[in-house]
């Protein structure tokens, strides 16, 4: 390869990067005109769809201004993945149960709404809370009635 061929690929070269280089900024100088559609997360959050699916939650009723839980343990057997643990309680004999206890390992949950859907109290459902990252293992696990109790407070 002679020397006049070495320098028409090195023109070649520069002119193809000058070529991307132009496409580039044109992209960019169009989309600095467009609407935002991110957000300066964590200090901004967006507002989820009603439809969305964060980690379940237990619904709060205000006849009973707690969770409707008998802890029939229906959601434990029906659960895949074998992540709900309930705990219950009678305040007297004869009465029926209060769940107490709610224990979801959420680094484990598909997120699959069978617990929601196989509810006979209609006591679940899916949060608007999206923030499913942990520091630990055991922070994914999580007493939904404590939090429920902390959320009503
Ligand atoms: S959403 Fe599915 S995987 Fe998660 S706790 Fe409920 S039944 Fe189990
Ligand atoms: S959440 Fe519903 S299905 Fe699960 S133990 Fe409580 S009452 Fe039963």
């Amino acid at each position: 390869m002679g020397p006049l061929s070495e320098f028409k690929k090195y023109i070649l070269e520069i002119l193809t990067g000058s070529k991307s280089l132009v496409i580039g900024m044109g992209i960019t100088f169009k989309r600095l005109f467009m609407p935002i559609v991110t957000v300066q997360y964590p200090r901004r959050k967006l507002t989820m769809t009603p439809n969305f699916r964060g980690h379940i939650e237990a619904i709060y009723f205000d006849d009973t201004k707690s969770h409707h839980c008998v802890a029939c343990g229906l959601c434990v057997r029906t659960c895949p993945s074998h992540v709900i643990k309930v705990q219950g309680e009678k305040e007297k004999a004869g009465e029926r149960k209060y769940g107490q206890k709610y224990y979801i390992d959420f680094t484990k949950c598909s997120l699959c709404g069978l617990c929601v859907d196989v509810c006979p109290e209609k006591t679940l459902t899916f949060s608007h809370e999206y923030e499913l990252a942990y520091l630990s293992r055991w922070d994914g696990v999580i007493d939904i009635m404590r939090r429920l109790e902390a959320v009503t407070k």
